[in-house]
């Protein structure tokens, strides 16, 4: 079974029943709404078809929606602005500050813009493809030299790399949307530019107490959110690599190097992690991605992420399907070596977390089937993710139908719900009848069952059971 899982953005190209229902089949485990180009009006749509889709099929999709975050754009033109190398430009924050200047001026919806963008600082403007560098600061305008032009339309994205930008972390049209959200039982809001632990725990006070089981996921984007990735990641449920911003923000040429260490430093704490942006860029255009491409996701898949996330590929391109067989291929064929094996967590939870090593050791040793997890607030599954057995797939049960719909998202686990029963026996028996009903394993073969106390009965417990109907109620080892 697949290990890696697979996240698609929802858009234009794929809002409809048929495509929605083609991404899932070919492996997509998770659809992200992209809050910054979705109105509720589609968000509404494609919560729709995920919830009939759901109804009907063996594992559950869960809704991740990201925020658009403190994003800076430029304001609106009346026609496309040509920039030329070696010209002047001038942008602002105002619209008069044109009125001040001979030739035209960019507007951009950051107020503060003209006080903390320095002479000498890069301007970036539509993802980095038109580069202005600030020659001289005047009063309402900041007078700018293109380094590389091009032709700028309206509401582009500004990136200041090293900037502190002073906007509010979570903007009003973020908590309208989340309020959106967790009216409709989304699983995990991502968080664009985090940079600091705080704006962590400033979201999880705008989620709500009421909706505490939706999880975070924080997005790295800028140099501020790497410099701070251990704070970030103990504090969020999991991490996001956020290529397409953190490209722009820091140093193109040392992406992978930021990608590896943003890796490493969340799995270290524990945590979900998600790698985004250009993975199959491609194939937006066309039906068959780069050699480059398949090897970025294969990278991903080494590193032994929990999830590779696609943006444009399913949102606005023309091969949405498409795009998710060839990731599902390539997690495939990849998952047939050996990952890089970074350093895991050791949580501070100790009895649980040292349960979940021993119950992995005892999997791989016995080569058992599966690992069955009996866990209400899925934290015994995440710990046991963390542990990343090499071959051994995680069947996770829960009585909570959000905990087993956001588990989709780990690595190697596959969630299911079940009632749990004051019989401990009975819990177990449930779990693997589901399992045979469910899942083509071999009968009569070794499973691991691991539950936590609140799972099973008040005790945690390490078991080695034969995946058989019905079962013998003595034979727990
Ligand atoms: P975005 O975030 O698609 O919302 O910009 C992802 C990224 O920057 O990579
Ligand atoms: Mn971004």
């Amino acid at each position: 079974m697949r290990r890696t899982k697979i996240i698609c953005t929802v858009g234009p190209a794929s809002n409809s029943w048929e495509t929605i229902k083609g991404m899932y089949e070919a492996g997509m485990n998770v659809l992200r709404i992209n809050m910054s180009h979705s109105g509720h009006e589609d968000a509404e749509r494609a919560i729709r078809w995920v919830g009939t889709l759901n109804r009907n099929s063996p594992y559950t999709v869960p809704i991740l929606l990201d925020t658009s975050g403190p994003e800076i754009r430029t304001g609106q033109l009346e026609m496309p602005m040509k920039l030329r190398r070696g010209d002047d430009a001038w942008i602002s924050s105002s619209a008069n500050g044109a009125a001040e200047t001979a030739s035209p001026c960019i507007e951009v919806n950051y107020p503060d813009f003209n006080d903390h963008v320095m002479v000498g600082d890069t301007i970036r403007l539509d993802n980095g493809l038109i580069n202005l560098r600030v020659e001289s600061c005047e009063q309402d305008a900041l007078m700018c030299r293109v380094v590389d032009g091009g032709v700028l339309e309206s509401h582009k994205h500004v990136n200041l790399p090293g900037v502190h930008v002073k906007l509010p972390s979570i903007t009003s049209k973020d908590v309208d949307d989340i309020r959106f959200g967790v009216e409709n039982a989304i699983s995990y809001v991502a968080q664009s530019f985090v940079r600091t632990a705080d704006d962590i725990r400033e979201m999880r006070e705008v989620i709500g107490e009421r909706h505490r089981w939706v999880k975070i996921i924080a997005k790295i984007e800028n140099q501020e959110g790497v410099d701070n990735i251990e704070e970030i990641a103990n504090e969020a449920h999991g991490v996001m690599v956020a290529r397409g911003d953190l490209g722009i923000e820091t140093d193109m040429a040392e992406l992978p190097f930021l990608q590896r260490t943003i890796v490493e430093k969340t799995i270290r704490a524990g945590r979900r992690c998600i790698v985004a942006t250009h993975m199959l860029e491609s194939m937006v255009e066309h039906p068959i991605p780069t050699r480059a491409e398949v090897h970025d996701v294969a990278n991903a898949v080494e590193q032994e992420v929990d999830a590779i996330l696609l943006s444009a590929e399913t949102s606005i391109g023309a091969y949405p399907v498409r795009a998710v067989e060839y990731v599902r291929r390539v997690a495939e064929a990849q998952e047939q070596l050996p990952g890089l094996r970074f350093a895991r967590s050791q949580s501070s939870d100790s009895h649980r977390q040292q349960l979940a090593w021993s119950a992995v050791e005892l999997a791989e040793r016995i080569s058992a089937t599966g690992i069955i997890v009996i866990t209400r607030s899925g934290w015994t599954a995440d710990i046991l993710t963390n542990c990343a057995p090499p071959t051994v797939p995680i069947f996770a049960f829960s009585n909570e139908s959000h905990t087993r719909r956001r588990l989709a998202l780990n690595r190697g686990v596959y969630a299911y719900r079940i009632d749990f029963s004051s019989n401990p026996e009975k819990t177990i028996q449930r779990c693997i009848k589901s399992l045979l009903r469910r899942e083509k394993l071999p009968e009569g073969s070794p499973m691991v069952v691991v539950s936590d106390a609140v799972g099973l009965g008040g005790k945690a417990s390490i078991q080695i059971r034969q995946l058989q109907m019905p079962v013998p109620s003595q034979n727990a080892l």
